[in-house]
């Protein structure tokens, strides 16, 4: 199975967290974005963010996937307290493919991801004919415009 995660920091040492995600996954990633800057998300005043997207092949189920990417969100030792507010490290599951789920604790695809440049815009440098539920992600993106996001 392939999935697609989206990371992100605007703390600390951004690079080396998202490094993080890639050293955790080394030999499932199957491909990696740049490194894109991006205009925070969500209506938090804080600082740009650092964002890639990795595919990579899912060596565990989703549920494991999950908890894979939690607790290296807890070894960059994030704390969570303003929705949407600044963090070391967040790990997000985009989708997977052949896989929907309506859980609250695992919803795929992540339903907030076709609202997202910073999410769409790495994701189509890695995968050109990516689609989410069907839709070409270059077209959403069309619609959805550039949000800031810039490629490092
Ligand atoms: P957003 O989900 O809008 O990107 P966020 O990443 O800041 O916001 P978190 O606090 O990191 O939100 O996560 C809240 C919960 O979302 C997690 O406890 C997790 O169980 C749940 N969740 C549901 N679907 C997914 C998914 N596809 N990937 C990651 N977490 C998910
Ligand atoms: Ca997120
Ligand atoms: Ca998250």
């Amino acid at each position: 199975m392939r999935a697609v995660l989206s990371t992100g920091s605007n703390i600390g040492d951004a690079r080396a967290h998202l490094r993080s995600v890639v050293d955790a996954f080394a030999g499932h990633v199957v491909a990696a974005s740049s490194i894109y800057a991006t205009a925070p998300w969500g209506g938090v005043e804080q600082p740009d963010f650092l964002n890639q997207v990795l595919l990579i092949d899912v060596p565990c189920s989703p549920h494991e996937l999950l908890a894979r990417c939690q607790r290296l969100e807890r070894e960059a030792r994030r704390v969570r307290d303003v929705r949407w507010g600044p963090r070391t490290l967040d790990v997000d599951i985009i989708s997977i493919d052949g896989v929907t789920s309506a859980d609250p604790e695992l919803t795929l695809p992540h339903p907030r991801a076709r609202e997202r440049a910073f999410v769409l815009i790495p994701w189509l440098e890695v995968e050109p004919d990516a689609a989410l539920e069907g839709e070409a992600v270059a077209g959403i993106v069309e619609k959805l415009g550039a949000q800031g996001v810039r490629r490092l």
